[in-house]
């Protein structure tokens, strides 16, 4: 089933890259133990990457880029443990893996989620988050947010562009790190941020037409495999 970016390009894309041989894909983990990850699936395809889905240990092979979708970080948080996938996944974020994480994802990288201090999280993501922090999944909303790319090319640093912000069931940042950048800011709320190989959002660009986050994740995961 295609979601929204269904067209004949897509289509096209998918088609290309899965018969496109292995060794030439670059390889995106997509945690799919439960969440919105068949979107990013969808907008990984039509950036040019060859999304993986991750649902054990053994899918954890060969692979360039990671992406943690929305959900209920709770519920992800219990089956990477129960599928024994939280080390090896937070090995990889450590090892320098480019990862792209939204809203769920956000939370489960993060190192501190607040008034929930023993919920499974990857612990990765120098930042505090508050869960929850825009309301029920009925308050959802869609805002054109401005946001720094500084992701876009080298050129592009500081770059400002306007982004098509889904919220559902949201967190927000309440603090990050030294080493963490914010990218985007809704008042004094931090819903953006990136810290090393780590981009993280508290909405959902998957479910939009803006590709931009998950062309910096192709480009990062393109680069980290010419390392291997
Ligand atoms: N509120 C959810 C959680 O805490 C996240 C919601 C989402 O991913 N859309 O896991």
């Amino acid at each position: 089933m295609l979601t929204h970016l269904s067209s004949i390009h897509l289509q096209q894309a998918i088609e290309r890259i899965e018969n496109t041989p292995e060794q030439e894909q670059v390889r995106i983990g997509v945690l799919a133990l439960q969440g919105a990850f068949l979107e990013h699936c969808h907008a990984l395809y039509a950036v040019g990457a060859k999304p993986v889905e991750l649902r054990s240990l053994q899918d954890m092979e060969n692979l360039h880029g990671l992406c943690l979708p929305g959900g209920e970080s709770t519920v992800m948080g219990k089956l990477l443990v129960q599928n024994r996938m939280l080390e090896k996944f937070a090995g990889f974020i450590q090892g320098g893996m480019p990862v792209f994480a939204t809203c769920a994802g956000l939370i489960l990288l993060s190192k501190e989620i607040i008034g929930f201090e023993n919920q499974v999280r990857l612990n990765c993501l120098n930042a505090a988050v508050n869960r929850n922090a825009f309301g029920r999944q009925k308050e959802s909303f869609i805002e054109e947010l401005p946001i720094i790319c500084p992701f876009l090319s080298e050129n592009d640093a500081e770059k400002q562009c306007v982004f098509p912000a889904v919220f559902i069931r949201a967190p927000q940042v309440v603090r990050v790190g030294n080493n963490v950048t914010i990218l985007a800011k809704r008042n004094e709320q931090i819903l953006a941020v990136q810290e090393k190989n780590m981009v993280a959002a508290a909405f959902h660009p998957e479910l939009t037409e803006n590709l931009l986050f998950h062309t910096w994740l192709y480009k990062k995961a393109s680069e980290y495999k010419q390392l291997l």
